[in-house]
This record gives C-alpha cells, structure tokens and sequence, in this order.
C-alpha cells in the first residue's frame, strides 16, 4: 500500500520491519499461549514514537497523517505480529482533537504522545444493546461537578492496560431525545483510581489474545470537565472515529492477509507429494493466486479512503468498503493458506492457526460485515432500511 507515493512511507515501512524483527514468530505465540499482553512490543512502539504519529507535532506526537499509520499497522501484521494490543491507541485520541476543549487537549496529548498516559480502551458496546448504540443503557447522571455511572459495558479490549478509557454513556432517556441516537454523551474516565472500586473489570476468555473485558460500573464519579464534547452529542463524534478506525483495521487485514499469501505460496514451492511441488497444481496454485489479487484491490480501497480521510472529505462509505474487502480478503487469505499446509496449519510453529483465528475477529468486530452491507444498500445505493 502507498508505495512510490511518498519516500518517507517508504522509510516508515522499513524501520517498522526492523522493529518487528525483534518480535519474531515465538515471541507472539508465546503471549498467545499465556493469554500475555505485549507489553514489550507496545514500549518499543511508544519508545520509537509509532504510536503517537497521529498526534500533532504541537502536542509531542508526529503529526504524520492517516497513511503514515496504515503502513505502522499493515507492517506489523505482514510481519506476523499484531496490532491489536495498542491500535486503539493511535485513533481514540482523534476524539480529543477533534472534540477536546484546549484545556483537555493540553492535559492529555502530551502525556498520550510520551507514553506516560496510555489511552487504549474504548467502552461503547454493552451486552443487550450489541450493534444497536442507541439502545445502551450505561447512564450518566448529572451531580454538581460530577457525573454518576451507572451501567455495564461488554468487549472493553485493553482495559486493564490503559489509563484512561473513553466511555459512551446516555446522559438523557432514549424516549425523551428527538432521535434515538440523541441523548448520548462521550466522557473521559481516568481509571487509575477507580479500578477495584467503583469500576470492575472481569476478563472474558476468547479464542485469540485480545485482552478483552466486561467492565461494570458502579456509581463512578467522574468530574464534569471530562465531558468530551457537547452534552448529547456523543454518538456522533463516536462515529466520526470510527472511520479512523475502519482504515487502520483495513490496513492490519492487509497485512495479515500478505502474510499469509507469502507463507503459503513460499510452502507450495517448497512441499513436494507426488513427486512434484504442490504448488505447481493449479487447485493450490490458484485460489493462492486469487486471494492475492483481491488482496491488492482491497489494499487500494484502503488506500483510497485513508487518502479521502487525510484530505477531510466525507470518508464514511469507503471507510466501510475498505474495512469490509480487506476483511474478507484476509479471511480468504487464511483459510486458503490453511488448505496449502494441510495439516501442518494446525501447527502452531506455523503461525498459521493464530493468525486464522486472529484476522477471523475482523468480519465482525468493529462493525460486522451485515452492517457494512446495510449502509451500502441504504446510504449509497438507497434501498429500504431493515432496522
Ligand atoms: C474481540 C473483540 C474485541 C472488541 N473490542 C471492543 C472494544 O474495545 N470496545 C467496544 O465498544 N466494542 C468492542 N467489541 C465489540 C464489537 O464492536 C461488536 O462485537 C460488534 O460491533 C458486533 O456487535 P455484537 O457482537 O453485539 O453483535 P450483534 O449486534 O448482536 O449482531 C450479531 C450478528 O447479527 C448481525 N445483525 C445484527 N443486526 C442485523 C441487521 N439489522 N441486519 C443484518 N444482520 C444483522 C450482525 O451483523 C452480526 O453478525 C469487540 C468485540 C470483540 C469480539
């Protein structure tokens, strides 16, 4: 991806390669096999500065723009590695930029971009309202300087390895706001306080590492100030980072999507049965050859809307075709290169069964394939809405 457009890309990619050097095959199933958080891999990003590039310069960060971080991600995972652990990282501190008075923009970037405060979890998602926003209930109820929460979230990754946590919680009834996805606000929840107390955090065991959680909050209090925003407006500006984030999920497929192709075409040269490499037939040779191809069609989707996002045009709808083809491609990519190694796949050495459970999560986490599909068929082709 956006290769010849820009020599400094370049030398990102190359350095980012380097860095993943020093976290090989091992070092990720290592974690995989303990349910362990990178915690070397995310300082060796903080330390060389990789996950504060979109952070303006004024703010300690390296005010690079949306492509220089989809080549960061799309490299960690071409590598093997995953990003995973700290991505939100790069695109939760797009809510305070773009809707942070100066005062939280000074009180936060700066420490966000030294990695002295880690931002890298989000909580928008609860158990009973799943895709639906507007139906969560996590409330917040104005106190004198305070607000009070009250509520649960679901799938909160990165909880128990951040500092701060974006919360999205309805601060007036659904019944009583003009549209169901009016009345809900963004808030900043410092976490080191409160964990234990008003906040509980319950870790839920998945098929890959994602230090993912239940978070349950029990009359937090957090200071007005750390309203994000204006009051009620929040789903919007939760949406606005979405697509920030839709890109750079479209750029980690890519790159385990590459990955996998590599490894398995690299295999079907070097396997022999029969007397011949196994590539040379073409039933393995070209579902190889297929997947590679809608690979690079997708990595020029994410191209194309990291570009419209990095030139602030409404990017919504490629952001959504970007998440889901490279989503789907990476899929494909994994399930093709399973079938290449045949039951070496199943070895974890290979790497090759972690990242066809990792890159599985992508067809539904952040916003599942149907919700795609939905948008495209109501808001770009204008057919009838099912919900
Ligand atoms: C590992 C992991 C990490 C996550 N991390 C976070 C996080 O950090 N923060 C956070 O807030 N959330 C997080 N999530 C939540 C994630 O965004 C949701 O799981 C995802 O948006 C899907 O919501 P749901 O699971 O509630 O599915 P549901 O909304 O229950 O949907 C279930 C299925 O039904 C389909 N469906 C629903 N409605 C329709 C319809 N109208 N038409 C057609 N199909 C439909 C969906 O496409 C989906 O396939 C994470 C999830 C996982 C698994």
């Amino acid at each position: 991806m956006f290769i010849d457009y820009n020599e400094s890309y370049e030398q990102i990619r190359e350095a980012v390669k380097r860095l993943c050097a020093d976290f090989p095959g091992e070092y990720w199933r290592q974690k995989d096999s303990e349910s362990g958080y990178p915690t070397e891999f995310v300082q060796a990003l903080v330390d060389t500065g990789y996950l504060s590039v979109l952070i303006p310069e004024k703010y300690g960060g390296s005010g690079l723009d949306l492509k220089a971080a989809c080549i960061i991600l799309e490299t960690i995972h071409k590598s093997g590695g995953n990003g995973a652990a700290c991505h939100a990282q790069m695109y939760t501190m797009g809510m305070i930029l773009r809707h942070g008075t100066k005062e939280q923009k000074q009180l936060w970037l700066p420490h966000i971009a030294d990695g002295t405060l880690r931002l890298q979890a989000f909580g928008v998602t609860e158990p009973a309202s799943g895709t639906d926003t507007s139906r969560i209930t996590t409330s917040a109820v104005r106190d004198g300087d305070d607000y009070i929460v009250n509520g649960q979230k679901i799938w909160t990754s990165r909880v128990g390895h951040s500092d701060l946590m974006i919360l999205l919680a309805r601060t007036s009834p659904r019944e009583d706001s003009s549209k169901p996805t009016q009345g809900l606000s963004v808030f900043m929840v410092d976490l080191r306080e409160e964990v234990g107390k008003s906040i509980t955090i319950t870790p839920i065991e998945t098929m890959i590492n994602h230090s993912t959680n239940n978070v349950f909050f029990d009359d937090l209090r957090i200071p007005a100030k750390n309203l994000i925003g204006k009051i009620g407006e929040g789903f919007k500006y939760i949406m606005d980072g979405m697509n920030a984030e839709r890109i750079l999920i479209g750029a980690e497929c890519i790159g385990d999507a590459r990955f996998l192709i590599q490894k398995a075409s690299e295999y079907a040269c070097e396997r022999e049965v029969f007397g011949r490499p196994i590539g040379q037939n073409q039933g393995i040779q070209f579902p190889i050859a297929e997947v590679h191809v809608q690979t690079e069609a997708a990595a020029l989707m994410v191209e194309k809307a990291a570009t419209s996002f990095d030139e602030l045009r409404t990017c919504g709808t490629e952001a959504n075709m970007a998440k889901l083809l490279a989503a789907d491609a990476s899929w494909k990519a994994a399930d093709v290169c399973m079938q290449t190694f045949g039951g070496f796949a199943f070895a974890a050495e290979y790497d090759i069964e972690r990242k066809f459970r990792e890159t599985r999560l992508y067809r539904i986490a952040p916003v599942s394939t149907n919700l795609i599909l939905s948008h495209v068929g109501t808001h770009v082709l204008g057919m009838p809405k099912s919900f």
